[in-house]
This record gives C-alpha cells, structure tokens and sequence, in this order.
C-alpha cells in the first residue's frame, strides 16, 4: 500500500451505530478510568489492566482490519472513543492513543510477523510504544541519529531516544532510526524491537504531565533485531499516517477542555460571593460562554477533518484539515482550563478541586506530535505561502 500525498487512501469497511458507540465508549470511560486513574496519577505508574480492559472493550484496533482482530471503523469512531475517555482522564487516555497509532504503523505497513505483533496489541497482549523523539530531535524528526548497522540477518541499533510514551511499559518499541547516515530521511526505517532485547534500557522522566502513561528515555546500546524486524516501509509513507494521530490528539484536547468547562459552569453556579453566585458576574459568565463557543469550534474542526479523513481522499487534500484541528483544539484546551483554573479562585489552586490538575494536564497540548509552530508551518503552506 502506497501512502504517498498525491495517492487515494483507503476508506473503512464497517460503520456503527454511532450514537450507540458513544455511548459504550462513556460507559467504559466511567467503569474503567474514573475509578483508576486518581491512584494511578499519584503514583506516577501506568495500570496495565487498563490496557486490557480497553483491548476487550474494542478500543484498540479501532481502524485496524479485521485480519488482526480490529473492528475495520473509521478515524471518526476513533476520535469519539478518545474524546469519551479524556472526558474523564486524557493521560489515561493516550494509552490507548499510542497503542492505536503504534500499532497502525505494524498493521498497515508490516510484514505477516509484523501485522502479528499488532494482532496481539489489538488482543491485549503486546504493549507497543512509539519510539521517535530524541533529546536532539525533537519537532526536527529528519534529526534522528539512533543508528541501524546491518551485520549479517540483523541490525545492531545504538541511540538515545526521549519522552517516550509508556516506553517502560511497552514490549515492543516502534523505533526510528537511520540506517544510512547521511542521507537524511531516505535513510531512515521503523523497526519492532523487543523492549527486553540485551541493550535496552528505559529511565522514567520525572514530567509533570501525562503522569498515568509516564515518558521514558529508552537507551539502545548494541540492540540486536532480527531483519525480520524491519518495517519495509519508507520514512515518507509511514511519517504520512502520523497524520491521523494530529486528528486523535485533537479529539483527546476536546474530550478534556469539555469536561474542564463543565466542571467550571458547575463551579460557577454554586460558589458565592457577594450575595450571589460568582457565574452571576458578567465577567465570569462571559468568559465561559467564550470557553462554550471553543469547545464547539474544536468539536467541528475534530469530527470536520475525521470525516474528510475517512473519506480516503489523498492525504495533501486533507493535511490542512488535520493541521486546523490540531492547532485550534490545543491552542482552545490551554483557553478553556486557565479560564476553568481562574473560576476556582485560590480553591482552583488546591488538590480539593480538579481545576490545577486539569490546567496542567493541558500544558502537553500545543507540545506533541508537532507543535502550534509546526502546525501553523503546514496551514501557511497548505494556503499558499512559501514557507520553508
Ligand atoms: C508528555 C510527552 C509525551 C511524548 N510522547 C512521545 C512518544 O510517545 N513518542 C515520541 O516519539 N515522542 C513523544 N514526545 C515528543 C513530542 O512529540 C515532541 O516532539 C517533542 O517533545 C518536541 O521536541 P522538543 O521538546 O525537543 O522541542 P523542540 O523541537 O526543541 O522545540 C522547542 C520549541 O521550539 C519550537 N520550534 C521548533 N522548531 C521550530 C521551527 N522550525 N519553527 C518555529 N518554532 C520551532 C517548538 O514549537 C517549541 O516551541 C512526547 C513529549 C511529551 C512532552
């Protein structure tokens, strides 16, 4: 399969009820994060049965086909189940998140061996983890200099990635490296490694967010992986697909700044002073209601470039869609939970209100899988302006 930008891509095979769908992905958001996610946030440590549990509830291999046990939906269906889960936690959430994009990346481009790692993933058996970022390439991707040498039927990887999601937790880590240095991105390949493999060491980062799905530096020194490994694709075709994860990641900031002006209006209605509720201010209440217009501007943007996602149309059609979304719904999160963060006054500021947690949780937004920078890049082009 071909996912050059010029190229149709396909479209899903299956729909769903989707009114039902939403429905089932809020009922296992609350059976399943809300009494979790709490204990899991404290102690810095991710609860794999979550992972399970989400696997059986069919949220992982939303889109994957149904050879590998997926459910053949769309990145519509996708961007409901995320939205639904980060109403209750987004850090929670992106597990799933990185399993589904981890995993496309073996389902859609993988070899038979490769595709079986990602059945097992979509079972809730094999934890993957997306393993680009490094401490000197970060937004400059085309800056990886892990290096794949080839010697005999295997590579020998060495390198230093960073913030790797659920990277301690993954046994399969979905690797970039350059395996011709010097060529820049054609030199580059994905490949599966075992996170157990001799040379393989994870560090947890001590980061402020995403704490229920810690980031790691993952050391590679001397990594020995079988060819068999190798995802035959190029960089190109696969960094094209990281697409579809801009579009998750903007349901998953929807999902959250809901939920924060939720809690805000709530907040609003019942805290006093002066003899009246504080909403009752028209300082307060307007800039709510602004919080209520961004959360349904994101919400058109993140289903808008979902279903013009699905549509199969070539990924340079869509790309402005995608960066649109991405940009609005990270930018609008930060918008939504300081407004939520000011409405708890110095209460907001406390553990005994959700308002700080929910503010700093955001913060990761407008940082990953391309920045608000990044993403501007890409609308300014898409519009015609000759940016670099
Ligand atoms: C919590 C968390 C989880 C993550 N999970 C993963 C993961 O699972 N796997 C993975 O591979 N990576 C992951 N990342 C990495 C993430 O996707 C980002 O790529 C990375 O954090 C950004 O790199 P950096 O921090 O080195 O920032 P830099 O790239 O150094 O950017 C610093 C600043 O410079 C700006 N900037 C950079 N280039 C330009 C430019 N050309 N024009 C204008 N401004 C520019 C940026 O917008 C930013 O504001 C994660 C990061 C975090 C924080």
């Amino acid at each position: 399969m071909t996912l050059s930008s010029d190229a149709a891509r396909p479209r899903p095979v299956n729909s769903v009820d989707r009114t039902a769908f939403r429905d089932m992905c809020r009922a296992f958001a609350r059976r399943e994060i809300e009494p979790r996610w709490r204990e899991a946030d404290r102690e810095r440590r991710f609860p794999r049965e979550f992972y399970v549990a989400a696997a059986r509830a069919g949220l992982i291999g939303i889109t994957a086909d149904e050879s590998v046990g997926g459910a053949g939906l769309g990145s519509y269906e996708e961007a409901i189940a995320m939205e639904e889960m980060s109403r209750i936690n987004p850090n929670l959430a992106v597990a799933v998140l990185v399993q589904n994009v981890a995993g496309s990346l073996l389902y859609e481009h993988g070899t038979a061996e490769q595709r079986e790692i990602a059945r097992r993933t979509v079972a809730g058996e094999c934890m993957v983890a997306i393993t680009v970022t490094e401490p000197e390439a970060g937004n400059d991707v085309q800056n990886v200099r892990t290096t794949a040498t080839r010697v005999g039927d295997e590579w020998v990887l060495d390198g230093l990635k960073s913030f790797i999601t659920l990277g301690g937790e993954a046994d399969v880590l979905v690797t970039l490296a350059q395996t011709e240095p010097g060529s820049g991105r054609e030199g580059m390949r994905f490949f599966a490694v075992d996170r157990h493999s001799p040379g393989v060491t994870a560090t947890q980062i001590d980061a402020y967010v995403n704490r229920p799905a810690p980031t790691y530096r993952i050391a590679f020194d001397q990594v020995r992986v079988p060819e068999s490994r190798r995802l035959p694709a190029g960089f190109r075709e696969i960094m094209a697909g990281f697409n579809r994860e801009r579009i998750m990641v903007a349901a998953r900031w929807l999902g959250h700044m809901h939920h924060a002006l939720e809690w805000a209006i709530e907040y609003a209605r019942v805290r006093h002073q002066f003899g009246r509720p504080i909403g009752a201010n028209q300082s307060i209440a307007f800039q709510l209601a602004q919080c209520h217009v961004d959360v349904e501007a994101a919400r058109h943007l993140t289903y808008h470039a979902a279903e013009r996602w699905d549509s199969g149309a070539p990924l340079r059609d869509v790309i402005l869609d995608v960066s649109s979304a991405k940009l609005f719904a990270t930018q609008a999160v930060v918008r939504v939970t300081q407004a939520a963060l000011h409405v708890g006054g110095g209460w907001g500021l406390t553990e005994e209100l959700p308002a700080m947690r929910m503010a700093l949780d955001a913060l990761v937004a407008p940082v990953t899988v391309g920045s608000y920078e990044i993403q501007l890049r890409a609308i300014a082009r898409e519009i015609g302006l000759p940016v670099e």
